[in-house]
């Protein structure tokens, strides 16, 4: 029998045990947790993102600071909020919500966050103390697969881990959790890529395939192994007009067919993405409580 692993569950259970952390630490007369997320400009996905982003710290608990600047503020300002930000004692967590507008660079702000509010787990310091299997923030989706692989007792020990995609906030650091020596992890790990030869003969080698390249339905059924565990990050809104709301969401893999094959799969929507909000959140709470950095 296969297992849908179900992401929106999973993420409403870590919320309401966030909420019950916090109502314990404000019982015990500490602060809420606090998050503060920068939004620059006028982007439609972004706005949304961030949106949920602050609603679901509502609904927690957590005290929050949306941030709103102008398409045109200059690199120059937008480094001095957010160093305005990492002094600031009220705030536990700070997200700079990506994309940035072209004249900003990434990486210059991303280096401005200061590592012990920086829950999104972007920077250098993070990923590093990740990689070294130090005590660090992972960034919210692959953090999000470990702990369904986790809650649903996926055996991962000698296993083959394929994982499709290698980019700095999906692919590779999973292929990074999914090596280490720790429960998710102890795999046998290959990281394919666009430049990958062979690539459907490789999948079907995998027991567990994390598949994160953003083409839809780009995995079938004959790339992957009989009782393979598949975890589907992509997420592409295609035209339905049998929905209200004229578009559905699939995923980077047939889910149709490949859960024909599969042991365990999760589904598109309500599989990975519910659970990176989950675990921003939880990161912000470790922020809050020093679990990380200490305080
Ligand atoms: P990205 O575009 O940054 O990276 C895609 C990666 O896939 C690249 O490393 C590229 O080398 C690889 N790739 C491209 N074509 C390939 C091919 N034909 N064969 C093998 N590899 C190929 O993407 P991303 O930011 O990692 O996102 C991937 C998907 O996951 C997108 O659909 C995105 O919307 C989705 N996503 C979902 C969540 C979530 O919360 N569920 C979070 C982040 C991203």
């Amino acid at each position: 029998m296969i297992t849908i692993i179900d992401g929106k569950k999973t993420s409403e259970e870590i919320k309401s045990e966030i909420a019950t952390r916090v109502k314990e630490i404000v019982d015990a007369g500490g602060k809420k947790p606090h998050l503060a997320a920068v939004l620059v400009g006028n982007d439609g996905a972004s706005q949304t993102y961030v949106g949920a982003k602050v609603k679901a710290c509502d609904q927690v608990g957590f005290d929050s600071t949306l941030v709103r600047l102008e398409e045109t503020i200059s690199e120059e300002e937008l480094l001095t909020v957010v160093e305005d930000i990492n002094q600031n004692p009220a705030i536990d967590g700070l997200i700079v919500q990506l994309p940035l507008p072209k004249h900003i660079s990434v990486e210059k702000v991303t280096n401005k966050i200061k590592p012990e509010k920086d829950v999104d787990g972007f920077t250098p310091a993070n990923v590093g103390r990740m990689t070294l299997g130090w005590p660090a923030y992972v960034a919210a989706t692959p953090y999000g697969i470990v702990e369904l692989l986790k809650r649903y007792q996926i055996e991962t020990s000698g296993k083959h881990c394929v994982v499709i995609g290698r980019s700095h906030i999906v692919g590779s650091p999973m292929s990074i959790l999914m090596a280490r020596n720790e429960y998710p992890g102890n795999c046998t790990v290959t990281l394919t890529h666009s430049r990958t030869k062979n690539l459907p003969e490789i999948a079907k080698t995998a027991d567990i395939l994390i598949v994160a390249l953003g083409k839809p339905e780009f995995v079938t059924a004959d790339m992957v192994k009989e009782g393979a565990v598949v975890i589907d990050v992509g997420i592409h809104r295609v035209d339905d007009s049998s929905k209200k709301s004229g578009f559905r969401l699939i995923g980077d893999v047939k889910f149709d067919e490949v859960s024909q094959k599969a042991s365990a799969i999760t589904p598109v929507p309500g599989g990975v993405g519910p659970m990176t909000i989950a675990s921003l959140l939880f990161n912000t709470l470790l922020a809050a409580e020093g679990k990380v950095y200490g305080n």
